[in-house]
């Protein structure tokens, strides 16, 4: 979806229930501000102990209990438990009947893998979460996902932009870190790596890699990142649709993107 100010009418109406606030920025949050400016991949880490984090493992173990369809946890945090949010726990895998997922006005900077495992997910909202410039290719395990509602023009690769994607690490260079479970997401995007985003296999260091790949996921073309266990693994990729680049790459500078288009 496009700029909100642009759309204020539909803002209203349709998520007037769901407004946690008038901001959903991260403080700090540059990351398209200034065009020329090296892109990188947000840092923050989750702190576990946080209160945010402890009402959220509540709220996902209620809704995993009482097999609702819509999840909008949000409206039950206050404004710190939301900022304290750096990502959402990996037992949203557990919400295999939720349908609608709303996470309008997070301050989210990454949707973890296990987003895949929602089986019924039909309706995703993130919208307005403005620290959100890429999803993890899992969420195209969505296989009932019909309907996403996403600030566009935060995402990485955006047509109205296009911005930079990050530079993504070497192959092999997971091989020569100390602890490959405890990983910068500065650099990797994520804290750990629980399995290959496409086969879903264990992950082997030595012959792990990283792509970034533009698809379309249910209403827009969303840039995706690919955690993945070999080479075959990223051969069985899908080819991204047209105004996009046009493989699977790693991101920089030197990528070459379609114009902005206005
Ligand atoms: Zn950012
Ligand atoms: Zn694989």
């Amino acid at each position: 979806m496009d700029d909100p100010s642009a759309s204020l009418h539909l803002v209203s109406n349709r998520f007037a229930a769901d407004a946690v606030g008038a901001s959903s920025m991260r403080d700090g949050e540059r990351c398209f501000r200034q065009p020329s400016a090296p892109v990188r991949l947000h840092r923050e880490r989750q702190d576990t102990s946080s209160a945010g984090w402890l009402r959220m493992l509540e709220l996902i173990d209620e809704a995993a209990a009482d097999g609702r369809e819509v999840f909008r946890p949000l409206v039950e945090l206050t404004p710190a438990e939301r900022a304290d949010l750096v990502t959402l726990p990996p037992t949203i895998a557990r919400l295999t009947r939720v349908k609608h997922f709303v996470l309008y006005g997070s301050l989210v900077v990454r949707i973890p893998p296990e987003i895949g495992s929602m089986a019924s997910l039909e309706v995703f909202e993130p919208y307005t979460s403005y620290s959100l410039h890429w999803f993890p290719y899992e969420l195209t395990r969505c296989a009932s996902l019909r309907d996403s509602t996403v600030s566009t023009r935060a995402l990485y690769g955006n047509f109205k932009f296009r911005p930079a994607f990050p530079r993504l690490q070497p192959e092999g260079a997971l091989a020569s870190l100390p602890d490959p479970d405890d990983l910068d997401p500065g650099v990797w995007g994520v804290e750990s790596i629980p399995s290959c985003s496409v086969c879903d296999g264990p992950i082997a260091p030595a012959r792990f890699s990283q792509r970034w790949i533009s698809i379309r996921v249910a209403t827009d073309v969303l840039p995706l990142l690919v955690n993945a266990c070999s080479d075959s693994c990223i051969q069985a990729l899908r080819t991204p649709p047209e105004d996009h680049v046009a493989t699977p790459h790693q991101g920089g500078r030197e990528i070459q993107q379609p114009e902005p288009r206005w």
